[in-house]
């Protein structure tokens, strides 16, 4: 299609790293397919990415365009420029600050409606956490599509603790109890589960907004992952054949980025030069380094960090750690003499790093995560096993997917979801787990390390010209056509 007929694709994340970078990065793809995208974004965040939204507006195949909407966040009673969940985190404003994050995004539904008003685009595909979006879509007879930002089988965990609630029939929340109906057996504990399913059943903002956001499933057009076929091909049929959804399994999105400019510009800007990074890895052998990163949500105690200082220099690995916003800063949160023994064999970035371009680079050779599921399948794309740290969300789903299912990696032992409190992980752990992932010897750690690069190689495979990921985005865009 050409001229006026254009397929126009209208995205809309919510506004957090997790969730704008895969929206982006699947804009550009949708775009690299001949289609007109546009982002709905806040001005601070449309501003992190105009330099991508720009390059890719004046030189792809077809058009990418932002339309910027104001983020009410004194209306919902939030700091003025509050507009990125990040934004809560690192400054420490606490769960009432969450709840009327999620608030002000309540409030969007309005401005929303006004540029489909204008636009009428051809397809939403529009985040989780806006239920509303279905409605907001109908009332111009436009399809929604449903985007989770996270792994088939977390999605396929949240829905069968939905519709069986193993979780209530358990009384201590320590005891793990088996997830029913799943093609593997998968045991959580309570204080693993994500905020949706452990606020089942009750009465507050947040329980009836994920309340509503579980019924939203399955009144949407379909649904679109960033995974692909050959990571979860028994959840992929689960969620279709046995839940009985449409689907489209269009990642990894994050390899769309194709040139170290695009690698190191997602999201907010990297606060390490790429030429600098990528000469300090150059520097290093093949597979010696370990990168430790905790997303953008991170936020560790001075004492936390200390062990998992003590930990990394102990493993005597090179490393890249990368350290966001503490809420104790004025602590010392890391150990005497540190920079001083680990110069040269490691590095420190303290702010945002440029993930993608580092996970890339054949000198890494593991990676230590919080198990975001961006962050996880960047892992898996660049072939590298796992030492998983997972923290709260759906983070404890991923884990298992890494450690049992797929078989990539290993725990450090993280028992609950931060919202339990946190339980300091010793640096012993962390050395055990980061010498173990690293190590050549191990046979487990080999079997480990194949079937990973071996899944890397699939996920290229899937995102190129007769890969699953590709059919599957061209039976999307030739669907939306047909009904467009
Ligand atoms: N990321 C990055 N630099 C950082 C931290 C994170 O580029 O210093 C990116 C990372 O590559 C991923 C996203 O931010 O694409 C984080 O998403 P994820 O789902 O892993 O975790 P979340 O931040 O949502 O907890």
């Amino acid at each position: 299609l050409n001229g006026h007929n254009q397929l126009h694709v209208y995205f809309f994340p919510f506004m957090a790293h997790g969730h704008l970078i895969p929206a982006v990065d699947m804009a550009k793809l949708f775009a690299s397919r001949g289609v007109k995208t546009t982002i709905v974004i806040t001005p601070l965040n449309a501003a992190f990415f105009s330099k991508t939204i720009q390059k890719h507006s004046s030189s792809g195949r077809a058009e990418i365009q932002a339309r910027i909407i104001d983020f009410p966040a004194a209306r919902a009673g939030l700091p003025e420029q509050c507009e990125n969940l990040d934004f809560i985190t690192s400054r420490n404003l606490g769960m009432e600050a969450t709840i009327n994050f999620f608030r002000a995004s309540t409030m969007l539904q309005e401005p929303f409606e006004k540029l489909l008003e204008q636009d009428r685009p051809a397809c939403v595909v529009a985040d989780m956490f806006y239920p509303w979006a279905t409605e907001s879509a109908a009332k111009f007879g436009i399809p929604r599509l449903v985007f989770h930002g996270t792994s088939c089988f977390a999605q396929c965990v949240g829905e069968a603790l939905a519709s069986h609630a193993p979780q209530q029939r358990v009384e201590s929340d320590a005891e793990p109890f088996v997830v029913p109906g799943l093609p593997d057996e998968v045991r959580l504990t309570k204080r693993q589960l994500s905020p949706s399913a452990a606020l089942v059943g009750g009465t507050s903002f947040l329980s009836q907004l994920f309340k509503r956001v579980r019924e939203s499933y399955s009144e949407v057009y379909g649904t679109v992952f960033n995974s692909f076929y050959e990571l979860e091909p028994a959840y992929v049929d689960h969620f279709r054949k046995i839940l009985g959804r449409k689907a489209w399994y269009v990642g990894p999105v994050s390899l769309c980025n194709g040139d170290v400019e695009d690698k190191a510009s997602r999201g907010k800007g990297a606060v390490i030069d790429k030429d600098e990074c990528l000469k300090w890895l150059d520097s290093k052998e093949a597979n010696a380094v370990v990168y430790v990163c905790f997303g953008s949500q991170a936020d560790f105690t001075a004492q936390q960090l200390r062990e998992i200082a003590v930990g990394i220099e102990s493993s005597g690995q090179p490393f890249i750690w990368v350290v966001r916003g503490r809420n104790d800063v004025e602590e010392d949160w890391l150990p005497e003499g540190f920079q001083e023994r680990t110069a040269g064999r490691g590095l420190i970035i303290q702010g945002w790093a440029p993930q993608v371009l580092i996970l890339e680079h054949a000198a890494i050779g593991g990676f230590v995560t919080h198990c975001g599921w961006n962050s996880t399948l960047e892992g898996i794309a660049a072939g590298l096993p796992m030492v998983t740290w997972p923290m709260g969300a759906e983070q404890f789903y991923n884990e298992k997917l890494v450690t049992e299912v797929v078989k990539i990696g290993l725990e450090v032992g993280v028992e609950q979801s931060s919202t339990y409190g946190v339980k300091m992980i010793r640096s012993e752990a962390v050395e055990r787990a980061v010498r173990r992932i690293m190590s050549k010897e191990d046979e487990v750690m080999a079997e480990m390390r194949r079937k990973v690069k071996g899944l890397g190689e699939a996920a290229r495979k899937a995102v190129e010209a007769g890969g699953s990921s590709y059919a599957d985005l061209g039976a999307l865009i030739e669907e939306l056509e047909l009904m467009s």
